[in-house]
């Protein structure tokens, strides 16, 4: 079946969850060539690799008060495309915008739409879905019925790949017709959730605090472990609500999903709305004073002590075995 998947990019870069889902998109095309839409500065940029990810045509939406992220004026972008092309289904990355943008156009076509899916089913009267509910803590198999298809993909459930496909697909820009309204709500400030260069996302390995630290000076020595790891630092709500860290280094449900090769959980006891965010991690190492808490059944590794002493011993051994 036809599909349009709406892509987000930076810099000239395609959004490693976008590209996750294009590949989830593929399964829903069952051969058939995609579609994407991308919006504002750089998306010519970002276009071009798309070709080896299954992407024929590449919509481009362009107009300079595109250039601060607006979720009405993405959605009348991705709504001009769905009226012009008729796509079967539409699919973005289960992100803050991918839900939002789908979300918005929903409500303007009058279509139902399924957010955090993990697999697809096709055919008949609507796709069968696989999706992430309560914050990955059940997994519910529905029907998505209208036309077409509004769907998002829940991070790190796709891996991206490539095809064995063809060159750069074949860009169409377009100047949508922007109204005030669709400009009513845009973005007025970016603050990078980046450590010391490391983005929480993207990190290889995370050292995440929760109330167990005790204090915001406690993650000093969560700071130390992680310069030494080519890490980035994390925490639970609890540690956000407390003002101890800011919300952009929050993981989980109502935070940042990531998926590192490992999470080192101190002192953070394994709520289900944590577990969320990090459940993509290859690896899960708790340091936890008690021995029944709940990160223990989600745990790789665990040790049973004082993150106080704990943190700290690790660190001292890591310095000595470098030394
Ligand atoms: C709608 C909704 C969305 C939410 N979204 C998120 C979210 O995105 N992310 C998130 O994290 N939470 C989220 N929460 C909150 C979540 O339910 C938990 O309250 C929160 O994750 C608990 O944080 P915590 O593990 O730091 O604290 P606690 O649950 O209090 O756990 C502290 C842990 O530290 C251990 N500990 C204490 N002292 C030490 C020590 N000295 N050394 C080692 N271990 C020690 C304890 O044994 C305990 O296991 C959400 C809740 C709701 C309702």
């Amino acid at each position: 079946m036809s599909v349009l998947v709406l892509v987000e990019h930076a810099g000239g870069q395609v959004d490693e969850l976008s590209l996750q889902a294009v590949a989830l998109a593929r399964d829903v095309a069952g051969g058939e060539p995609l579609a994407a839409l991308l919006v504002g500065e750089g998306a010519r940029d970002a276009a071009g690799g798309l070709g080896a990810h299954g992407v024929a045509t590449a919509h481009v939406a362009e107009d300079e008060r595109l250039s601060a992220y607006a979720p009405g004026a993405w959605a009348r972008c991705l709504t001009e495309v769905i009226e012009r092309t008729q796509p079967a289904a539409v699919v973005a990355a289960g992100t803050n915008r991918g839900n939002e943008v789908l979300a918005h156009v929903g409500a303007r076509l009058d279509l139902p739409f399924s957010a955090n899916c993990t697999a697809v089913a096709g055919g008949g009267d609507g796709l069968t879905v696989t999706r992430m509910r309560w914050g990955g803590s059940l997994y519910e198999e529905a029907r998505v019925h209208g036309t077409p298809a509004l769907l998002t993909v829940a991070p790190h459930s796709v891996p991206a790949a490539t095809t064995n496909g063809a060159g750069a697909p074949a860009v169409e820009p377009f100047a949508p017709a922007l109204d005030e309204l669709d400009l009513a709500v845009q973005v007025a400030e970016h603050v990078d959730a980046v450590h010391a260069g490391i983005s929480l996302a993207e990190a290889k390995v995370v050292v995440s605090g929760g109330r167990g630290v005790g204090s915001a000076d406690g993650f000093t020595m969560l700071e130390e472990l992680a310069g030494l790891l080519d890490a980035a630092v994390g925490c639970s709500r609890v540690v956000t609500s407390a003002g101890w860290r800011p919300h952009t280094d929050q993981v989980g449900q109502t935070g940042t999903k990531v998926a590192p090769d490992l999470y080192i959980a101190c002192g953070i006891s394994g709520a289900t709305q944590h577990i969320a965010g990090c459940k993509g991690a290859k690896k899960i190492l708790a340091i936890n004073t008690d021995a029944e808490a709940p990160i223990l059944n989600s745990a790789d590794y665990a040790v049973i002590g004082d993150v106080a002493e704990i943190v700290p011993a690790i660190t001292a051994e890591l310095r000595r075995t470098r030394s």
